[in-house]
């Protein structure tokens, strides 16, 4: 026998798109149920994202889970940019007026989650063998399995929150649905360690050896990155290997300033670009990784996820309290516009900052769009703006 419940909004995942959703709509009186196939703990464990655009946190404050972030949070109104050697500065501030936060997708999360519990909204963690019903009549329906009991959440809309490799984009037909997708040849070998960021600002290092970046969580935690290939194992990647990698890609400065120490969390992430288009199908919207995906160079993902997470918001608060679909007959198109910019943003900083071949024509290419890059304010400027996020 099934149990059978029912909410306005079924919300498929529990990471910062499904979160955040839950939060914005719980703030308006609209009814959530988030189901997320893994457990609370191990969401928590996953080592992520770091850098927050001026609108993610603004639309954090507005689902009220801010205060942690503006405490904790490092505000950074520059980047460095570090070629063969030589670092370069490129003012947020100066070209734009804005500034990025650097505070943890873990952190969001835990936030997220706070919030979420302290309002009691229903959350339903290790829901296994999710499946979505009837996307495209009134009367949507998710099935799954919890405590040991098959369940039925009917419901009027669903959000499909689960990310890259979740249930919702899978359910449409194959027909409706368009992929574009580029897989780059490379992937980041990340390192997350308790020990003192070689700078106040992250450093991206093209070098002849690979692509680099220097990050950090906090003023004691650092994260690491190199360019790897594909066929790496992360087990033959012991600390001291990766540090001996990351150190020669390095200015003197950084070399000298660098602390080494045990990894707390180690792997490698693989580059992707993949836009799925549209993001409506009937009653089932999707937002975030769901939709699509961005090579980490440009720090965009969880800000595109909080963007879609924005316009659905909205979308289903008008439905709600205006008995207007405006917001959701637009939301594919008005969330797309801005997907598709972060993704040429991410694809060109992801081309310009790695080894991608062993042409030295464009290696060449890459030092010359570099020294544009660092001589004209024009260039600076369109870094900047695309950097710190654009305009909704
Ligand atoms: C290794 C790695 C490193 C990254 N580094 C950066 C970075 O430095 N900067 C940056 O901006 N972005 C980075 N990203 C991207 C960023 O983390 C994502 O864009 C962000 O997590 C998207 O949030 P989301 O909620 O849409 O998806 P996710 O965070 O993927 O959350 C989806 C949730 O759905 C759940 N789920 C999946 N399938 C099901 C199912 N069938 N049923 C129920 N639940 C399901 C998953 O368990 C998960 O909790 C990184 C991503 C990865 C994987």
């Amino acid at each position: 026998m099934r149990i059978q419940t029912r909410t306005q909004v079924a919300i498929i995942g529990a990471g910062p798109s499904g979160l955040l959703l839950g939060q914005l709509l719980h703030k308006h009186g609209i009814d959530n149920v988030i189901l997320e196939r893994q457990t609370g703990e191990y969401v928590l464990g996953r080592v992520r994202a770091g850098v927050i655009e001026q609108v993610t946190i603004d639309l954090l404050d507005e689902a009220g889970v801010g205060a942690r972030m503006h405490a904790d949070g490092l505000v950074h109104e520059g980047v460095q940019i570090c070629v063969d050697g030589v670092r370069h500065r490129i003012s947020f501030k100066e070209m734009t007026g804005k500034a990025v936060m650097v505070y943890g997708q873990t952190e969001i999360t835990k936030d997220l989650m706070d919030g979420r519990a302290a309002v009691g909204a229903p959350t339903i963690y290790a829901a296994y063998d999710v499946a979505l019903h009837d996307i495209s009549s009134e009367k949507p329906r998710v099935t799954f399995r919890a405590d040991g009991k098959e369940q039925e959440l009917l419901c009027d809309f669903i959000a499909g929150c689960d990310g890259f490799h979740g249930i919702s984009r899978k359910t449409v037909a194959p027909t409706a649905i368009t992929a574009h997708e580029r897989v780059y040849p490379l992937g980041w070998l990340g390192v997350l360690s308790d020990t003192p960021p070689v700078s106040d600002e992250l450093i991206y290092v093209r070098h002849p050896l690979g692509f680099a970046l220097c990050s950090m969580r906090s003023p004691t935690r650092s994260r690491y990155y190199i360019q790897c290939s594909l066929a790496e194992d992360i087990e033959s990647w012991p600390d001291e290997r990766f540090w001996e990698e990351l150190k020669p890609r390095l200015d003197q400065e950084a070399r000298d300033r660098l602390v080494t120490g045990p990894s707390i969390e180690k792997s490698i992430a693989p580059l992707r670009s993949f836009v799925a288009e549209p993001m409506r199908f009937g009653r089932l919207f999707l937002a975030g990784d769901a939709a699509h995906i961005v090579p980490p160079t440009g720090a965009k993902g969880l800000n595109l996820a909080a963007s879609d997470v924005r316009y659905l918001s909205q979308a289903f608060i008008e439905h709600y309290a205006e008995k207007s679909d405006a917001g959701l007959d637009h939301y594919s198109d008005r969330a797309l516009a801005r997907v598709w910019k972060a993704e040429r943003f991410s694809w060109w900083m992801t081309m310009l900052m790695h080894r991608i071949s062993d042409n030295s024509f464009d290696h060449k290419i890459q030092l010359a769009e570099l020294d544009y890059l660092f001589r004209s304010k024009a260039a600076m400027t369109v870094f900047a703006e695309n950097y710190v996020g654009l305009p909704y």
